[in-house]
């Protein structure tokens, strides 16, 4: 399953898998911009820079889903790189088990959430980025804070190229996911507005294809993102949180056939609720031990 490396930019490749992994490459080196779920994506990354006849020399994680990082174990044990990522989502990175713990309220989850598409092998952190400029491999980045996805989430730009990761969804993703995941959906609508306005002449989403067409990218997010937290206010006649998500769930035709799957929406749909409730667009009761949602 070879796939072929994609050139964006003078300085930017992308390999195209279900997670988008890039490499910005300078005179001789390499930075690695997320690494996939596995250690096999981890080595089609060793193999693209040795195809490059570039030496990576950092990696720089996005943020901290187990499906973006998953590769970092072999790379850091293989070619001893230091690891780059965003404050909060870097104790994810090193202590893997808190996405399937947040997964299930914070409690033990079932065995089925430790799957590696929710969690990745621990792999150490060296730096923790901050917004702004980065120099890695003789090359400046830009390190563009695009929270919400995750609750921190950081893009990165080089030259001309936004490597957006889950800032934004490729179109036929958001075709095939109307319930697209969202951990801070306030920040997450800041976010994907911020990505227009960079100026890129190419963004590339973490998971579809890469677009010159910015502003419709971003609007198809934003339309989906409208969408979800319509259909999920309408749901808020009284019921429990799963009850919104079964309604939710439905009327988006989302057939959850796993526990991950289940769980990862309903945690997006807990994001909506807070949103929606920060926003006035609807209430939460405690009451008879049970809390309920209804439109304000
Ligand atoms: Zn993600």
């Amino acid at each position: 399953m070879a796939h072929e490396m994609v050139r964006l930019s003078e300085h930017v490749y992308y390999l195209p898998g279900s997670v988008n992994t890039t490499l910005i490459v300078g005179v001789e080196q390499a930075v690695i911009v997320d690494t996939g779920g596995d250690k096999d994506a981890g080595r089609r990354l060793k193999r693209a820079c040795e195809s490059l006849q570039v030496t990576p020399v950092a990696v720089i994680n996005t943020h901290a889903h187990a499906d973006h990082y998953g590769g970092n174990d072999f790379l850091v044990r293989n070619l001893g790189l230091p690891v780059y990522a965003p404050p909060f989502e870097a104790s994810i990175l090193e202590n893997p088990y808190f996405e399937p713990v947040y997964l299930f309220n914070g409690a033990k989850p079932p065995t089925e959430l430790l799957s590696k598409w929710l969690m990745a092998k621990p792999s150490p952190v060296a730096h923790i980025l901050a917004p702004g400029r980065l120099e890695l491999a003789g090359l400046e980045l830009d390190i563009i804070d695009t929270s919400g996805h995750a609750h921190t989430h950081y893009a990165v730009g080089v030259g001309d190229v936004l490597i957006a990761a889950d800032a934004v969804f490729g179109s036929v993703v958001l075709g095939r996911y109307p319930l697209p995941f969202g951990q801070d959906i306030g920040a997450q609508l800041g976010s994907t507005a911020r990505v227009a306005e960079v100026g890129a002449r190419v963004i590339l989403p973490g998971h579809g294809e890469p677009t010159e067409d910015v502003q419709a990218l971003v609007q198809a997010n934003l339309d989906a993102f409208a969408r979800a937290a319509r259909v999920i206010e309408t749901a808020c006649t009284g019921v429990s949180t799963e009850a919104v998500l079964k309604v939710t769930a439905d009327t988006l035709n989302l057939e959850m056939r796993d526990l991950p799957r289940y769980y990862l929406n309903l945690c997006v749909v807990g994001a909506y609720l807070s949103y929606l409730r920060e926003t006035g667009r609807v209430d939460l009761t405690l009451a008879e031990n049970q809390v309920r949602w209804t439109r304000a």
